[in-house]
Formats: C-alpha cells, structure tokens, sequence
C-alpha cells in the first residue's frame, strides 16, 4: 500500500505581472537556513533587486530576533527568551518581549476550542521525548522511548493554567518549579506572520515565504502561487504530488511525522505528541491546513494531527480553515472547500 507523505512545497510562480508606472517587475529569490531549525526562502515580485535585498535582509533579520525570542534551547546576552522563562519556573516572572507574550497567549486562546491538543506546558514531556530522540540518533542500537510512568509523572507540571501571563507588568510565569514551556507547535508560524507584519516591504510586491512545511503567500501573481504538495516517495527521490494548490493571500501548513522522528525496536516515534496518551500521534502520516494566519494554521496543523479525523474536521471549519489529512494507510481525507484550492 501507498503510504504518503505531505511537505508543502514552492514549486513555481505565475507570470510575474508588470508594475503600475510600466516597469517590468521582476521576481527574486532569497534563502537561508539559520532560524527554527529549518530553510526559509522568500520569493517576491519587486520594482528592482535592491529594494528586494534591502527586504529580504530585513525580513531574515526578523526571523532571526523572533527565532532567539522563541529559543528554549539556548541563553542570548541581553535578552529574556523563552529559555530564561522556563529556568525562572517556580521562581519569578520574566518581564519579556511582547511578541513571546502574543505567542503564549495565541496558544492559550488556542488550547480548549482546540480540544486540549496542543498544549505548550507540555515541555517537560516533549523535553523527555527529544532527549530519547537525540539519543536514538546519536546510537540506534540502544533507542528506546521514555517510560510511560516517567512521562506521567510529570503531569502535574504541564498545566496549561499555570502559565501566568501579566499583560500590564509584560510578563510570564511558570508557576511551578520544573515546568518548561515548548513553543514547537506555533512558533515558526507566529513567527512568519510576525515578520510579515513588521519587516518592511515597500517596493515590493506579492510575495511568498517558505518556512519548512510553512508557507504563506502574502498576495499573489494573477491565479495565485502555486504551492505543490508532495507525497513521501518523493522523499527518496521518487513519487507525485498529492496535490497542486494555488494560493493568494493564504498560509498552508504541513504537520508530519516523517521529519523528525526516531525508530526504536521496529517502532516509529514522531514528535508530535497527543497530550492524551503522552505517546507520539499516530493516527495520520500528515497533515497539511490552509487558511488566512499562519499562526493559527500552524497550531491547527498540529491539533489535527492529534485529533480523530471528525473532530479535527469540525475544529477547521469552525475556523475558516480546510485541511487534507493523509492516514497512515495511506488514504486522503480533505474538507469540501479544500478542492476549490486545488488545480
Ligand atoms: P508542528 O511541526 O508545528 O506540528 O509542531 C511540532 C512541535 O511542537 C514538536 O517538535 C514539539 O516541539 C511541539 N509539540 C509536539 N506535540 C505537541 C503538543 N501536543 N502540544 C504542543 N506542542 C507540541
Ligand atoms: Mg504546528
């Protein structure tokens, strides 16, 4: 049986239109790899490549604060970050910037309407999951996953509740010592979003941003991007697109468990874990959600990941959003408007 895969791909533009004053305008590419872990490109349709270098520079520049803000990894001279948040954990609130407070509160908004899927003080499980990962990958023969009662054991520290957020004072708390934020689900699509709405893009005009499996087509050539959707053959350099989207002012977003994963006795462990079992999901092999905040799509890639099909089908409608689902027997399931958006 087939079993598919899904990566949201870029894979070619519509004519680029002529500007206004009957300049021709060009499209350029600009690419780089050191933010969330993954390689972003920006394709723009601009009146001349300085002004597409000037915003490719200053939207990378974005990218690059937003990504040190989200950090739960690493310590940056001079700056409260997520990190600093979870190592305060019982002991203080962290006055921060106020992206990491939108970011926290999206995600607690997010977290009942979402069906509790995906929860953000899941840290000290997902901190479990990613050390066995690390640890799978350095040495295969000797990977196993955590112990189920090591995981629960730490339940009592990943209440979404005790994330204490101060709107006025601009800080956050963890509450208990030993809880620990993780920012994965939402964080590369806050960020996108964040740095669409504040780098500066004069001059410039449609444009789309690939953020690994995120993809936000801020206005679009006539007929839209077109966004391939790829199924897991291609992977091994083989295989077709599942599906061909054309977007125009629209945000795709891929959740997977074929990326980052580890195998232990026979078994695959993915990354995104159902808060209800604490073990990897394992309903779908991927999920790909379109809609207009790549914030939200982001999140809900993630929630549908995890839920059962019907329940995540009534999450994206009540949204706005649609979504495609790949099960793990290889089959497609999508929503009624998804189809409007395909070739
Ligand atoms: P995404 O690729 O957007 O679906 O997000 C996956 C990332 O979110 C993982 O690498 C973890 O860091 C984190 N994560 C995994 N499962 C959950 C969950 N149920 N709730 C919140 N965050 C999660
Ligand atoms: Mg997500």
């Amino acid at each position: 049986m087939k079993k598919w895969l899904l990566i949201a791909l870029v894979l070619c533009l519509a004519a680029a239109p002529l500007s206004g004053c009957g300049k021709p305008a060009n499209r350029y590419t600009y690419d780089f790899f050191d933010t969330f872990d993954t390689w972003v490109q920006i394709t723009a349709i601009a009146q001349s490549e300085d002004a597409f270098r000037a915003f490719a520079a200053d939207f990378h520049a974005k990218m690059r604060g937003l990504h040190a803000l989200f950090d739960i990894y690493n310590e940056y001279d001079g700056l409260a970050n997520a990190k600093t948040v979870n190592d305060s954990a019982g002991e203080r609130p962290v006055q921060v910037d106020p992206l990491l407070i939108e970011l926290v509160l999206r995600c607690k908004r997010f977290y009942e309407p979402g069906g509790e899927s995906v929860n953000i003080a899941l840290g000290p499980v997902l901190a479990l999951w990613h050390d066995a990962r690390a640890a799978a990958l350095e040495d295969p023969a000797s990977a196993a996953a955590p112990a189920q009662e090591a995981l629960e054991a730490l339940l009592p520290l990943c209440d979404i509740g005790d994330v204490l957020i101060d709107e006025e004072k601009g800080t956050i708390f963890l509450s208990k010592e030993g809880m620990r934020l993780d920012l994965g689900a939402a964080a590369k699509g806050f960020a996108v979003e964040a740095a669409i709405r504040e780098a500066d893009a004069a001059g410039i005009g449609p444009y789309l941003i690939s953020a690994g499996g995120n993809v936000a087509a801020v206005g679009g050539p006539e007929g839209g991007w077109k966004i391939g959707v790829l199924d897991p053959a291609y992977a091994q350099g083989e295989g077709d697109f599942l599906a061909i989207l054309r977007l125009s002012g629209l945000c795709a977003v891929t959740s997977g468990d074929y990326q980052r994963y580890f195998e232990a006795e026979g078994e695959r462990y993915g990354h995104i874990v159902d808060p209800g079992t604490l073990q990897p999901a394992r309903r779908f092999s991927a999920v790909t959600v379109v809609g207009p905040s790549s914030c939200d799509a982001d999140l809900l890639s993630t929630a549908l990941f995890v839920l059962p099909l019907e329940e995540g089908r009534a999450l994206a409608l009540s949204m706005g959003y649609e979504a495609i689902w790949v099960t793990k027997e290889g089959a497609l399931e999508m929503t009624q408007g998804m189809a409007a958006l395909m070739e």
